[in-house]
């Protein structure tokens, strides 16, 4: 079944890093893991591994900053 990764980091016995797929057996060297598809941990969305992300052992988008946003909004919008 085609569906996008959610990336898991783990270690091989070697050091070698890699995320894993928890969906499916797939997986990835951190080399080769920046421009992948990826669902995010914390809101499921999905998006592109950067070379920010691939340092998370459960890699997530900017959802959480976005949140962060609106709060700042809101606080603003009452302000004004
Ligand atoms: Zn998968
Ligand atoms: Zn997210």
């Amino acid at each position: 079944m085609i569906h996008v990764h959610k990336f898991k980091k783990f270690k091989f016995k070697n050091g070698t890093i890699a995320f894993r797929c928890v969906l499916c057996p797939t997986y990835v060297f951190q080399d080769n893991i920046i421009g992948y598809d990826c669902i995010c941990w914390r809101c499921g969305e999905t998006f592109k591994m950067t070379a920010k992300t691939m340092k998370l052992t459960k890699p997530h988008c900017d959802c959480n900053e976005k949140k962060q946003d609106m709060v700042l909004k809101k606080l603003l919008e009452k302000i004004i």
